[in-house]
């Protein structure tokens, strides 16, 4: 694949003793993942390998996060601060990328539960684990799905006008979860919707 799209002369190498923080999030849920040192090579490197590149101070050499795990990092997208001192790595973690077994290096780092639901229902419709509830919906095929959704809309219209708040945020709930297992069943996910949204909203 093609090399990351990224201006390595426009660091500026000289701030941080040749090196340059390195915040990695992920590219679907948001969560901050790690934070690294980057030199020269290991930036150029990851550019071209797509795959996340450091430079360990303690060890004091080039070191592919991954290497001995196999908990790579595929980069999607790799961006600069405005000081140049500072790059935010966009990746897709293979496996845990703390070295503790953990996802992100900062317990309990926020994410978006909507995108890690998403994912989920994805797994779900893949291999329709008996005795699971979203497996059930899949198996009614679309128009099931659909009339569970065109219900929860009703459902969260009606709790809206004559409930409380706790019906109306369940309902919600309800309407977010059958709403993303529907489009699921279309074959399209939750994201892709909120990039109509996105598109609508530049400018
Ligand atoms: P790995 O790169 O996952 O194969 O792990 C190899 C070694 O790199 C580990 O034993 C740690 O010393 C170090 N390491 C791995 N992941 C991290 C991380 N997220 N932050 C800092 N050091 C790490
Ligand atoms: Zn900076
Ligand atoms: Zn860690
Ligand atoms: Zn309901």
């Amino acid at each position: 694949s093609d090399p990351i799209p990224f201006d390595v002369s426009s660091v500026d190498w000289q701030k941080q003793d040749g090196l340059l923080a390195a915040v990695v999030q992920d590219a679907d849920d948001l969560r901050v993942l790690m934070l690294g040192w980057m030199d020269r090579d290991a930036l150029v490197h990851t550019l071209a390998t797509r795959t996340a590149t450091f430079f360990s101070r303690t060890r004091q050499r080039q070191w592919t996060k991954g290497e001995t795990s196999g908990n790579v990092l595929d980069v999607v997208d790799v961006r600069l601060d405005c000081d140049a001192d500072t790059v935010l790595v966009l990746a897709r973690p293979r496996g845990p990328t703390c070295h503790l077994g953990r996802a992100s290096c900062f317990p309990d780092a926020p994410s978006d539960f909507l995108v890690t639901l998403d994912a989920l229902v994805a797994t779900r419709e893949r291999e329709r684990p008996a005795g699971s509830y979203t497996t059930t919906l899949f198996e009614g095929g679309v128009r099931r799905v659909a009339q569970k959704v065109g219900e929860e809309g009703v459902e969260t219209a009606l709790a809206a006008v004559v409930q409380g708040d706790e019906a109306l945020l369940g309902e919600s709930a309800d309407l977010l979860y059958h709403l993303i297992v529907l489009l699921r069943a279309r074959g399209l996910s939750l994201p892709d919707a909120v990039n109509v949204l996105r598109s609508r909203h530049a400018s």
